[in-house]
């Protein structure tokens, strides 16, 4: 690679397993749901891919619904419970891929606010709940994309089921950077997204607890047992299943690599002092917008993000940073580098270097926020 790949978060690269599993998959050219030899060997290799992910959560292989990725599960999930809750709660830093979906699917959903540190205020989520109309659903992300800040969902799910609600809990950065079990965060839904994870684009899954109401809302053929109705994209699920199997083998690895920089950055970290996943760094260079850095990055040969990677390549303000109250300087000038599986030593070096460079602008009188 001629540049340093930093931005894990928008996309892992594809994992060298998961590019064979897919390879393997791609010859098979079978419908899984077609009964003879060839479409029994396409089935039992989704179905093996299944296990996978279904080991990779703690979940029951039944339980696991194939999607096109973690958007499409987010709005299954609202669709599946709609029958079963009459309320909505979301925590103020979920993904785009929910919180600009619900104001047209489920209008009138409540907002929770966070903390400073971006972590999930549980006082106000506990008043929203007593004042929602029960059952309510709650979404509350496993970890935020921008910030890494890891949630305590065990903690919400008491609350959530003191009243007897159920939880939707977005796992898209999760995957593949910390352990995640579905019991032990008793999770009624909980959404992946293979992409983040080393596995291939356009691939993720609904993961359903023993029991969650699933209110079946589409027609057509009966594929993943009438709840996701299509034919399957079987060498992305191979794919998919592939990088699940290598879910966190590198997370002490990249933990020190992320740590590494941090220690040598010398810009204000947000919050650092909250749990976070152990590959996000999202920081202040002081002297340029994040737009204008992401560039001078990119011309320094370092892939990086301002804040959530938008499809549009528009940056817009930060919701999340908003809800925090982040300062000005981290509102219009955060930029995040995340690590993964493929990097190394060199990409911090180049990391690092680009950033001293940046910071060296200002004295140049180049740009000024
Ligand atoms: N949820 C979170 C937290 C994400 O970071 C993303 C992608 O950036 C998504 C959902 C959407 O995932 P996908 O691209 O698989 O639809």
């Amino acid at each position: 690679m001629a540049y340093a790949y930093c931005d894990h978060n928008a996309g892992s690269p594809l994992r060298p397993e998961a590019a064979e599993a897919m390879a393997r998959a791609l010859a098979l050219s079978a419908n899984p749901s077609s009964v003879h030899a060839a479409g029994r060997a396409a089935r039992r290799l989704m179905e093996d891919a299944r296990e996978q992910v279904a080991a990779a959560v703690g979940a029951a292989a039944e339980n696991v619904v194939f999607t096109s990725g973690a958007t499409e599960a987010l709005h299954l999930a609202l669709e599946a419970a709609r029958g079963a809750a009459k309320s909505l709660i979301l925590s103020a830093i979920e993904h785009d891929a929910l919180a600009e979906h619900v104001p047209h699917a489920w209008p009138g959903a409540r907002i929770a606010p966070v903390t400073r540190e971006g972590v999930v205020d549980l006082a106000a989520l506990g008043s929203l709940l007593d004042e929602a109309p029960k059952p309510a659903l709650v979404a509350v992300m496993l970890a935020n994309n921008e910030t890494g800040v890891i949630q305590p969902i065990a903690r919400v799910a008491a609350l959530v089921r003191e009243q007897g609600g159920l939880l939707l809990v977005d796992a898209a950065q999760a995957l593949g950077r910390i352990a995640i079990d579905i019991a032990a965060l008793d999770a009624t839904y909980l959404v992946l997204s293979s992409h983040k994870a080393g596995g291939p684009q356009g691939a993720g899954a609904l993961v359903l607890a023993p029991g969650a109401p699933f209110r079946i809302a589409k027609g057509g053929g009966g594929q993943e047992r009438g709840r996701r109705p299509g034919t399957e994209n079987i060498a992305a699920v191979a794919g998919f299943g592939a990088a699940c199997k290598l879910a966190d083998d590198e997370a002490a690895r990249v933990r020190a690599l992320r740590d590494r920089f941090e220690r040598e950055a010398g810009v204000e970290i947000i919050a650092q002092s909250a749990p976070r996943l152990p590959n996000t760094s999202l920081f202040a260079p002081p002297h340029l917008r994040a737009e204008t850095a992401v560039i001078a990055f990119d011309l320094a040969g370092v892939c990086v993000s301002a804040g959530a990677a938008c499809s549009s390549g528009k940056v817009r303000k930060s919701r999340v940073l908003e809800a925090m109250g982040a300062s000005p300087l981290a509102q219009t000038n955060a930029v995040r580098a995340s690590f993964g599986w493929s990097s190394t030593d060199a990409d911090v070096d180049a990391l690092l270097a680009a950033l001293a460079q940046i910071k060296g602008r200002r004295d140049a009188g180049v740009e000024a926020a």
